[in-house]
């Protein structure tokens, strides 16, 4: 057990985890929503700081991050845990372990193994991903640190539910995130995911504030966030509150833990998605999780050159050099270099 950052005492008996907006109150010998952080003797200790359940070396685009390094490789890990529940979960695997078996599992390993094998396998980056990096939030602190050190970047893949502190303690660490807006409604977060809407909101533009590169993904699931409405919603806070530049990746989902009843997304959902992001004047819209779709390449937004052709994870950079359209000399914004 690690001692956890980010909480306090509330009185003799009981320890508020200040990590995400859960804020939990846990008495002796509680954990919190997530399962990993426990109060021991009036104090918050995390549970995953030295149990890595999953390592991958990744290329970027599986992010999904498509503006950011094209075409380099991720060196990603994840700890068992989640503070969401949600119930479609790609991931539950992970996610949900600690709740579901009552117990960690992983490997040991630390900070500087992670930054050693990621120099090693010639990643330009290590991403943070798999589960919820917020509660492992200790582990990826101290990884970034010595990463930054030796000019490698940081990813996050998260729900964006972490608290202000903790995205405060980040400043300057993380480069580029990519976040779930996994609906624009509270009652989907609520009902679907044992969360709420408004945080994530506050933190994508705190997160766009604090010049961290931003993608977004949702995952479209059909009949739960489908509506046209809800999807014009989605794109229309991308537009106004962070930008139109800002990448907005619509997913194509398959059922999966205790959604098995639904269906795959259909064709058509997605493309009205993408229509309907194109409409509201996003310019940089893709669709995900659709083999062979040509909605996953860039295109130049002004003459429509096919900036970056994308098969799957894999990308090849064709009409793009020094983040330029090649052909009418556009920016195309993103993080092309590692400087
Ligand atoms: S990280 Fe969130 S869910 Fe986990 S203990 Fe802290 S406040 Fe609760």
């Amino acid at each position: 057990m690690f001692k956890a950052r980010l909480w306090k005492k509330v009185d003799e008996n009981r320890v508020q985890c200040q990590l995400c907006n859960h804020f939990c109150i846990l008495k002796e010998g509680e954990t919190g929503r997530c399962g990993v952080r426990v109060n021991q003797n009036n104090e918050l200790y995390t549970l995953v700081y030295d149990k890595v359940a999953a390592i991958n070396i990744d290329p970027i685009e599986k992010k999904p991050l498509y503006h950011f390094l094209p075409g380099t490789k991720t060196f990603s890990s994840g700890t068992v845990g989640c503070n969401f529940s949600c119930i479609f979960c790609q991931n539950h695997s992970l996610s949900q372990y600690p709740k579901k078996h009552k117990e960690i599992v992983g490997e040991r390993v630390t900070p500087e193994i992670i930054v050693e094998a990621c120099i090693k396998y010639n990643c330009e980056s290590i991403s943070y991903t798999y589960s919820e990096p917020t509660i492992f939030f200790e582990l990826m602190q101290d990884t970034a640190r010595i990463a930054v050190k030796k000019n490698l970047k940081n990813v996050i893949v998260s729900n964006g539910f972490m608290s202000s502190k903790c995205l405060d303690e980040l400043e300057g660490l993380i480069h580029a995130a990519n976040i779930d807006l996994k609906s624009f409604s509270d009652e989907f977060y609520k009902k679907m995911c044992d969360g709420k809407l408004k945080p994530v909101l506050n933190n994508l533009i705190s997160l766009k504030k604090m010049g961290i590169w931003l993608e977004i993904t949702t995952l479209l699931i059909p009949g739960k966030n489908d509506q046209e409405k809800e999807l014009r919603d989605i794109a229309r806070f991308i537009k106004n509150e962070l930008g139109e530049d800002v990448p907005w990746h619509i997913s194509r989902f398959h059922p999966d833990y205790q959604l098995l009843d639904s269906t795959v997304t259909p064709l058509s959902s997605l493309e009205m998605a993408y229509e309907i992001g194109v409409s509201e004047g996003l310019k940089y819209v893709y669709i995900g999780n659709v083999p062979g779709t040509t909605r996953e390449n860039t295109y130049c937004p002004v003459c429509g050159s096919i900036l970056i052709k994308r098969t799957g994870f894999h990308a090849e950079i064709l009409n793009l050099k020094n983040g330029q359209c090649k052909k009418c000399k556009t920016s195309i914004p993103g993080y092309w270099e590692n400087k």
